[in-house]
């Protein structure tokens, strides 16, 4: 597909045509010419920075059979194979697409052997830090022997996420997100070469549009050469961006794979600003999730996608189920049916993202063991957290959580016993022992009589999920701290609303529509506003 066109077409072949990295190219160079090779090395960076093609200009470079100093010369027979992907000795795994175990014991097998026609064998190891811990294992293996004629590099956009015993091992890169200006004069140059003509200010904002990706602004060049030929206007670039907001579909989906609530709706937020049609932006992402399902049952990715995109696809697929996928795809399909004629555009996609994010969470909440289990990051909304399992203590920040549901369960069994305890707040856990701060010694006598704290400790333990004691303390100061700042029997005793305008903020949130509609749908509380 044209997409794939000019970044396969333009990719650097020399160490002088990588753009904006000339921090690592230097010392990368410097290294290579006074013999100095590494065994493994990480190029870590955003995505479309070049890493890979670095990373293939070394394998180059380091095999490269001429006499000269400038290496790779792309004229010898090893430069020449590398160049058409056919070179034995240049190993490329993604770790993404099956984690890497078949071919990290495979590697080992075969590490052994001598390279078949280079000097040396070059593994590249894209998205490294997706492989399974074992993977990992057996690579250390390797990078702590590693034989003479081998060289690793890994490659990722996500370090941190490299266990310290194999970061320890490399030599490290980091590539950053290339400069604007960069971009455009890279663009000039293919655009030239190309024959186009294109606005400047079309250029720019193709370049503004890829956020330091290489690889994003000549694809977006690439469909706008299918659109409008030889000759590329603003007008075209703003139609297209219109049209295809890629970026914001990846980012949503990227939002929902990480249940990052505040992130998503942040995303939506800034995509509507950015004068995207919200039916628009549905009807994209239910493509997308529906690729994911394709992609995910099995199924061959959908066409009009480009492989780099359908790499990224796989691991989105693969964070997700199949339910939470068909949950999503029907979620956001019938938001942009629900976005005809609504007064608040973009509201029943936020509505979507939400339920697809926590309503599953909420259905059937992920075991701590699963690696897919990333915790909802949350700004403004908190759901109230599922029974804690068995055999797990309880803590503050659980009881705290749940006190709105403790004193509605409470107030079920007993009326007197509820209100006695909207005198008091929990104050500490030891162990079993929930600490409860009276603000008057009388609720405090009260809550002590056994039947009264026998009926607290059996509603805190079923709704925590642990067996519970209760022991009630007096803290004064702390009652009359937050009493003063808290309207009448309304607000949940966690909402910190230390200040005035700590509490305007927090009722703007307790007010928003979208809050609004989260908390009576999914039964969701407004914890704190940050
Ligand atoms: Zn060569």
């Amino acid at each position: 597909m044209a997409a794939q066109a000019l970044y396969r077409k333009w990719r650097p072949q020399t160490f002088e045509e990588v753009v904006g990295q000339q921090h690592v190219i230097h010392t990368l160079q410097n290294a290579l010419q006074g013999g100095h090779i590494s065994h493994a090395y990480l190029f870590a960076g955003p995505r479309g920075t070049g890493k890979t093609s670095v990373a293939r200009l070394l394998a180059k470079a380091v095999n490269c059979l001429s006499e000269g100093d400038a290496k790779p010369c792309n004229q010898c027979r090893i430069c020449r194979a590398i160049n058409q992907g056919r070179l034995l000795d240049l190993i490329e795994i993604d770790a993404a697409s099956n984690r890497g175990i078949d071919e990290i014991r495979n590697l080992r097998d075969k590490i052994g052997f001598r390279p078949n026609e280079a000097r040396y064998k070059v593994y590249i190891l894209d998205e490294a830090h997706m492989l399974t811990e074992p993977a990992f294992n057996a690579l250390l293996k390797t990078l702590e022997e590693p034989p003479p004629h081998v060289i690793f590099v890994l490659v990722t956009t996500e370090p941190h996420k490299i266990p310290a015993t194999i970061l320890s091992r490399c030599q490290r890169f980091d590539f950053r997100p290339i400069a604007l200006d960069d971009i455009v004069a890279r663009l000039e140059h293919i655009a030239d070469r190309e024959g186009l003509s294109v606005e400047p200010a079309a250029l720019q904002l193709i370049a503004r549009q890829a956020t330091g990706s290489m690889r994003d602004a000549e694809s977006l060049l690439d469909q706008l050469m299918a659109y409008g030929g030889g000759k590329i206007t603003l007008a075209q670039v703003q139609a297209i961006l219109g049209a295809v907001p890629a970026q914001a579909v990846g980012e949503l989906v990227d939002r929902l794979v990480a249940r990052d609530l505040a992130g998503g709706l942040e995303a939506i937020g800034r995509a509507i600003g950015e004068g995207v049609d919200p039916r628009q932006l549905a009807r994209q992402v239910v493509e997308h999730l529906r690729g994911l399902l394709l992609i995910k049952v099995g199924g061959s990715a959908p066409a009009d996608v480009s492989a780099e995109e359908v790499q990224k696809m796989k691991g989105q697929a693969a964070q997700l189920s199949v339910g939470q996928l068909l949950r999503a795809v029907k979620l956001f399909n019938q938001a942009q049916l629900d976005l005809r004629g609504n007064l608040q555009p973009q509201l029943p996609l936020e509505l979507a993202f939400v339920e697809a994010t926590l309503g599953e969470q909420a259905a059937a909440p992920p075991k701590k063991s699963a690696p897919q289990a990333a915790p909802v990051r949350t700004k403004k909304v908190s759901e109230p957290k599922a029974p804690i399992g068995a055999g797990e203590k309880a803590t503050l920040e659980g009881v705290r959580i749940n006190w709105a549901r403790i004193l509605a369960q409470v107030k079920v069994h007993n009326r007197s016993v509820e209100a006695l305890l909207k005198s008091c707040e929990p104050v500490a856990v030891e162990g079993e022992v929930v600490v409860l701060g009276f603000y008057y010694p009388f609720h405090k006598e009260k809550i002590e009589e056994p039947s009264r704290k026998a009926l607290v400790e059996r509603v805190i333990s079923q709704v925590v999920g642990s067996p519970c004691r209760v022991k009630c303390v007096l803290s004064p100061k702390g009652g009359r701290r937050t009493r003063a700042t808290r309207k009448p029997a309304e607000e949940p005793k966690a909402a910190k609303a230390e200040t005035e305008e700590a509490r305007d903020k927090y009722q703007a949130v307790v007010e928003d529509p979208l809050i609004k509609a989260a908390v009576s749908k999914y039964g969701a509380r407004v914890v704190d506003v940050k």
